[in-house]
């Protein structure tokens, strides 16, 4: 089976001025792109070849593990925006918010300090735990929440190939710019 790269539900301009296109051009149009390229290499004639990108997630370390989960990663990750995001979600998943967390404002915080602090690459995630309630997780690297049972409803990615053409070093400005594009909708649908 040959995975390939999801079409970006908008155009490569229309989260400006938060992402740029140029960064779009580069984190999606090169990183992504060389995640599907480099697992479309790995899986022939492994264990892997025709096994779906959560079965990899799943099941497989390594190379595979490390590549399968960085398609997803990101994929979930462009699926997360729309120029016409921000502001707070509504209904269920704001209900879900001010349980977990007291209020919006209070899981804004903690989910930007998350971020802000996660060391090295990784993933800040809201996720949906076994009892039906929501977490805040980082993980490191390529690592993804399903492999512990979690259901990821959110994620930010904070490799420096997010945010360094846009942000330089600054990561918490980019944290920032990141709750102004989110589709709670899309959010919402996940839970
Ligand atoms: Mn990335």
């Amino acid at each position: 089976m040959t995975h390939v790269l999801p079409k970006l539900p908008y155009s490569p301009e229309a989260l400006e001025p938060f992402i740029s296109k140029k960064t779009i051009e580069y984190h999606y149009g090169k990183h992504h792109m060389t995640y599907v390229k480099k697992l479309n290499e790995l899986t022939p004639g492994s264990p892997f070849e025709n096994s779906s990108l959560e079965d990899i997630i799943m099941k497989a370390d390594g190379g595979i593990f490390n590549n399968g989960a960085q398609v997803w990663n990101h994929t979930f990750y462009w699926e997360s925006f729309s120029p016409n995001g921000g502001g707070e979600p509504e209904g269920k998943l704001m209900n879900a918010i001010e349980d977990a967390f007291g209020s919006f404002e209070k899981f804004r915080e903690s989910f930007s300090n998350a971020a802000a602090t996660l060391f090295g690459s990784g993933w800040t995630w809201l996720v949906k735990n076994k009892d039906d309630k929501l977490e805040i997780l980082q993980t490191g690297n390529a690592d993804n929440p399903m492999r512990q049972g979690f259901t990821p409803l959110l994620t930010c990615d904070v490799w420096e190939h997010a945010y360094y053409l846009d942000y330089q070093n600054r990561r918490p400005e980019y944290v920032n710019a990141f709750w102004k594009i989110i589709d709670w909708k899309k959010v919402d649908e996940r839970m």
